[in-house]
């Protein structure tokens, strides 16, 4: 039953097109910064850009974002274009003299060490394809040097997935191969990737939108990277746990000094200094975006505030003596007086984040009003690393009240609600049937509103997944939400849904 759904996507309506021209008057465009960084001390790129398994599969394809150069197409939020932009820059770079970093290649970074008598990788991207690649592009123009030591700079996979393409389980064994990692981290991999990892799984492929077509009406990015590669992911247990605060280990002649930070970006990471390069990796605690305090694929939640602590603590164990900062995502910071802004920038959102939470829901506002409330200070709204291309404001608040709160916001109605199919069918036949809430939904669509559209139509569509004209408009309504997104993962999450909206098949 019911008509086809038209497979190609909605193109942006007047309401669109007048937000996103409203967001472009208010972003600091004149600061580039940011472009110079990322192209600073380039050596190398891999031609073509696309990495294969052994069976010649793409699992990571950069060339096919050939299509992000240039102005701001009307379909795509201009900030997340900007952010896009600077992370298709694919290749490896020198950090500092001794250090290099291998951008653009996966979702996550890869940086290799120098050492006496190799090198040493510090995360090493989730796929063994793609760390393989990485390190051949390093070796290329380097030498070929030896893997004496891995470091994970935290329990995430996009920063362990990979490690069989940089070391072997024999030379680990053998001791020829250390690996340091925080405390916890195998423990945390397991509890975050795998108890509800079949789950997570299903979330993530909607919200890097690794499927969706690459076009100005597709996926543009998913904030902290491109997207995530689908090569072969490995785990090798690390040989050697770092515990605490100013542990000093030194690696193939490299000295490092470790800060934990547990609780933050993930339960189990940790921050770390190299004295003889004045050089700070930040793992993923500081990044060129509001990062997530509850990530959309899901996760525990994280400590908005134990984050903006550890960050003044960073600053005061190594900001002064820092010539140069990276993390395991974007591109570095250079300048001893720029990586202390960028610090206590990035330290101010989380904090102002927590605090401003914890106000309003004191004053009996919950999480989705607080999200509507929350207006973040000029200083923040000025800079580019503090936008919301990964984490956002919106669903960061929220993350915030439910670590204090929980699900419940205290409003009886709420605490034993019919679910989700039960609801829409009651919701449907009160209003007046489906022909009746689809009539309201167009007019709320023409009127730009397509939050209210997203939100009337889902019941029609749980009340009756066979519902073509639903859907249709439906996909229509996601798509708008998502052109209209300066933050990458929302914008892959609608248009994830607006896909399934024009394909699946219930009847
Ligand atoms: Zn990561």
């Amino acid at each position: 039953m019911g008509n086809a759904v038209e497979l190609s996507s909605a193109d942006p309506t007047g309401h669109t097109e007048d937000r996103l021209k409203r967001a472009a008057q208010s972003l600091p465009l004149s600061d580039t910064t940011d472009f110079d960084d990322a192209d600073r001390d380039f050596i190398a790129e891999p031609k073509p850009g696309v990495v294969t398994n052994a069976n010649g599969k793409a699992v990571w394809d950069n060339d096919s974002y050939s299509y992000i150069q240039g102005t701001c197409p009307n379909s795509v939020h201009p900030g997340l274009w900007r952010q896009a932009q600077l992370m298709i820059k694919q290749g490896l770079y020198e950090v500092v003299p001794g250090i290099y970093q291998i951008r653009g290649l996966d979702l996550s970074n890869m940086t290799l060490i120098e050492g006496d008598t190799g090198v040493i990788v510090i995360d090493p991207l989730i796929s063994t394809e793609t760390a393989a690649a990485g390190l051949e592009l390093y070796r290329q123009q380097r030498g070929n040097r030896p893997v004496t030591g891995v470091i994970h700079t935290h329990s995430h996979v996009d920063h362990f997935g990979g490690v069989m393409g940089v070391t072997t389980t024999e030379d680990v064994e053998a001791g020829r191969v250390p690996i340091l990692a925080p405390a916890g981290f195998v423990e945390h991999a397991v509890a975050e990737n795998v108890f509800a990892g079949i789950a997570m799984g299903r979330r993530a492929a909607y919200m890097y939108g690794a499927a969706l077509p690459r076009s100005a009406q597709g996926q543009v990015s998913a904030g902290l990277g491109m997207t995530t590669s689908t090569g072969t992911v490995t785990l090798i247990p690390p040989t050697k746990d770092i515990t605490e605060t100013r542990q000093e280990e030194v690696l193939d002649g490299v000295r490092i000094i470790f800060q934990m930070t547990p609780g933050t970006e993930a339960p189990s990471e940790m921050n770390f200094y190299f004295p003889d390069h004045r050089a700070l990796c930040m793992a993923e605690n500081a990044t060129h975006t509001l990062h997530n305090i509850l990530t959309l694929r899901g996760a525990l939640v994280r400590d908005a505030h134990v984050w903006s602590q550890y960050l003044t603590e960073t600053i005061t164990l190594f900001g002064d003596k820092t010539d140069v900062a990276f993390a395991s995502h974007h591109w570095p910071t250079w300048g001893t007086e720029q990586v202390t802004s960028w610090l206590s920038l990035q330290r101010d959102t989380y904090g102002y984040l927590h605090d401003q939470t914890l106000r309003l829901l004191n004053q009996g506002y919950t999480g989705i009003e607080i999200a509507e409330m929350i207006q973040m200070p000029p200083a923040l709204e000025k800079t580019w690393h503090t936008h919301g291309y990964y984490g956002s404001v919106s669903h960061d608040v929220k993350a915030i009240y439910q670590r204090y709160m929980g699900w419940f916001d205290g409003n009886p109605a709420h605490l034993w609600e019919h679910p989700p199919v039960e609801s829409a069918v009651r919701h449907v036949a009160a209003m007046g049937g489906a022909d009746s809430a689809l009539r309201t939904a167009r007019e709320a669509y023409d009127a730009g509103d397509y939050r209210w559209v997203v939100q009337l139509v889902n019941y029609v569509i749980f009340a009756d997944p066979a519902n073509a004209d639903a859907k249709a408009l439906q996909a229509n309504a996601f798509e708008q939400l998502g052109y209209g997104s300066e933050n990458g993962t929302w914008r892959n999450f609608y248009l994830m849904a607006a896909y399934d909206c024009r394909r699946w098949r219930w009847w």
